[in-house]
């Protein structure tokens, strides 16, 4: 079930733009991250693994994602969380343990090390599922958010860049006549688009089109502006958005819109990834949804 919104955004230019709600399939393991975990689950399962462990910061909505897609189906989850413990833990790392997964925590030295964190702790019934779920088997699951879209139709495809595991899926999935446009959510992180290249089959890499200019100061980082833009991207449209990536991704839809990027002719689907659980790291009142 895929919910497909028009918006009013963009309609002054001429230019049809649509937007994938995945972030309305399930409150928490909501938008790209059931897509990208998928295939894991799947893989582990059927190799008879009972414990699944992967990697994620205090707000990672991969860690959340991970945790309650392994408790409904019934797999031991352990989290290795970078940096040490804090006394109060974030609302994300509380959902990640609520829904049964064990936290680790793990010095910010040692956390770039994940081949060492793996090597110390293996075991037999854990398999491991990097970080963000970057690799072959995300990028596969992320192109089934795409399954039931009537993808001809469109002209460019935009979605937010984390690790670019959910950007390659799409890339891998999308059609000759298209663009697909990498909207990042880090400063200055240019092996990103290696990254997300690296999960691209070759002919597809050429449709590409890597934007690192709506990033507000880097990951995470939202600064009055974007509130503001969310808040009123709220009032116009009707859907809410993160402060980490899909409120960095709409403002850069419509900057981009002044900036006659688009033709007139032009369909464009943003893909709405979720996130929207990273808004409860905000003060009250920040937003008006
Ligand atoms: C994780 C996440 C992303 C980034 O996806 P990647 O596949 O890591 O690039 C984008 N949007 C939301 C809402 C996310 O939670």
């Amino acid at each position: 079930m895929v919910t497909i919104q028009s918006l009013h955004l963009g309609s002054e230019q001429g230019v049809r733009i649509d937007v994938l709600r995945s972030d309305l399939i399930h409150p928490v393991i909501s938008g790209n991250k059931w897509y990208k975990l998928r295939f894991y689950l799947e893989d582990a399962i059927s190799k008879g693994y009972s414990e699944i462990a992967s990697f994620g910061g205090a707000y990672s909505n991969h860690i959340v994602a991970t945790a309650c897609a392994c408790q409904q189906h019934q797999l031991n989850s352990i989290g290795f969380i970078r940096g040490d413990q804090t006394e109060q833990l974030s609302t994300t790392l509380q959902s990640a343990q609520f829904y049964g997964m064990q936290l680790q925590f793990v010095s910010r030295t040692d956390y770039k090390n994940k081949k060492g964190i793996i090597e110390n702790n293996s075991s037999q019934a854990r398999y491991w599922i990097p970080e963000g779920g970057y690799g072959y088997l995300g990028a596969k699951g992320a192109a089934t958010l795409l399954e039931k879209v009537t993808l001809k139709d469109y002209t460019h495809l935009i979605a937010a860049i984390g690790s670019g595991t959910m950007v390659a899926g799409l890339l891998n999935a999308s059609l000759p006549h298209q663009q697909v446009l990498g909207i990042s959510s880090q400063k200055n992180n240019d092996s990103l688009e290696v990254e997300v290249k690296m999960l691209v089959t070759s002919e597809n890499q050429e449709r590409f089109v890597y934007i690192p200019d709506y990033h507000f100061g880097g990951f995470a980082k939202h600064p009055p502006e974007l509130l503001n833009f969310m808040n009123q991207f709220w009032i116009k449209e009707s859907v809410p958005t993160d402060i980490v990536y899909t409120g960095k991704v709409f403002y850069a839809v419509s900057d981009l819109l002044d900036k006659s990027y688009f033709k007139p002719s032009d369909r464009v689907l943003v893909i709405h990834s979720g996130g929207l659980q990273g808004n409860l790291s905000l003060a009250k009142n920040s937003l008006l949804f």
